[in-house]
């Protein structure tokens, strides 16, 4: 499995252009329809790693000449979570693309608090941890959502070359 922290100078396009082939024909094959509007809010989730909130969405949509609301963008954003192609980071309040849209995945965000990427570990093992503490607490879990802040690999490797 790729690295969920990517190089800090890659090819971005490229995530950007696998990242709506694939919602292309994930929402294909589920007979769901990626209008533009859902596209072009996907397409600028996926303008960085870093979560986006939903008003950096709608800043950039109208400094397109977008008379977008908001309503239109939580709309966008709620369809593409359903859908799994795009998850909310609770503690940011922001939104990130998901990389692994076409498996039934849970898992845990790790959030660097240098450059704000948001790497996505699709570990079921962490989830059923939080899931026993839940049912030996007879707590009812409805979701859950998994989000750790440090530093990541690629932010730490300048500091490791000068020791
Ligand atoms: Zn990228
Ligand atoms: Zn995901
Ligand atoms: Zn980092």
């Amino acid at each position: 499995m790729a690295s969920p922290f990517p190089r800090k100078v890659h090819d971005h396009q490229v995530c950007i252009k696998s990242a709506l082939g694939d919602a292309d024909i994930l929402c294909r094959s589920r007979g769901v329809r990626l209008t533009p509007a859902r596209q072009r809010v996907l397409e600028i989730v996926w303008r960085q790693h870093k979560p986006t909130g939903a008003y950096q969405i709608l800043d950039i949509l109208r400094a397109e000449g977008n008379k977008a609301e908001p309503p239109t963008v939580y709309r966008a954003l709620e369809f593409l979570m359903q859908n799994g192609l795009v998850h909310r980071i609770q503690s940011l309040n922001a939104f990130v693309g998901c990389c692994y849209p076409s498996e039934q995945h849970d898992g845990i965000f790790l959030i660097c608090r240098s450059c704000g990427i948001a790497g996505e570990i699709p570990s079921m093992a962490v989830n059923d941890v939080v899931m026993d503490v839940a049912d030996s607490n007879g707590f009812s879990l409805s979701s859950i959502s998994l989000e750790a802040v440090g530093e990541c690999p690629e932010c730490r490797k300048p500091i490791q070359e000068h020791h």
